[in-house]
């Protein structure tokens, strides 16, 4: 039980200077070191940390999740079957998918997507739809660079997805099993 009554217990505090009192001794130390980095990193250390972008690129982890891409079969029709399982999985509710029958399936009732959208500004790059897909239809990049001027703009459908030609292995990110 808290005692209401009780005094309020003073602390002795050591003296402080008068450079402590106006905070100059922490600034000056803040700055040496900000002085001490730059002047390190200005005269060419190899070990510093920042590189000069967009020229110089970071190598990032063949894991990396990037914008996604969605696979085609041989015959250049998309894997997708549109079974909603990515949209079901997405937790940040970003994927948008309309299905319609594909006529050129040979299992009846075959899936397609007409609509497949991705809110690039909404996903957080989690992966969980690539885990989710059970055709392995959806895999991410290693494109990572998105910009955009409008809120539009970030809303990615079939065309900007769909995978363009072969696709090599510097090109492909996460994806199933890998
Ligand atoms: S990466 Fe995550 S947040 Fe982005 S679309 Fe896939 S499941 Fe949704
Ligand atoms: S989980 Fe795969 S097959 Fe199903 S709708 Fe998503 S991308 Fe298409």
């Amino acid at each position: 039980m808290i005692d209401l009554n009780a005094s309020v217990v003073n602390v002795d505090q050591p003296p402080r200077s008068f450079g402590e009192k106006i905070y100059l001794g922490p600034i000056i130390s803040g700055l040496t070191v900000t002085l001490r980095h730059f002047v390190r990193n200005f005269f060419g250390r190899k070990d510093v940390a920042t590189i000069q972008y967009p020229e110089e690129k970071h190598e990032y982890s063949e894991r990396l999740r990037g914008r996604h891409i969605l696979i085609t079969r041989d015959e250049g029709e998309l894997r997708c079957v549109a079974c909603f399982m990515c949209e079901t999985a997405c937790p940040a509710d970003c994927i948008h998918i309309e299905a319609e029958e594909d006529p050129s399936a040979e299992v009846e009732w075959e899936k397609r997507p007409v609509v497949f959208e991705i809110d690039l500004l909404r996903c957080i790059f989690c992966g969980l739809c690539v885990d989710a897909c059970p055709k392995e239809a959806i895999v991410m990049s290693r494109t990572h660079e998105l910009a955009f001027a409008r809120r539009e703009e970030a809303i990615v459908g079939i065309d900007q997805l769909r995978q363009t030609g072969a696709m090599e292995d510097q090109d492909l990110g996460y994806r199933p099993y890998f």
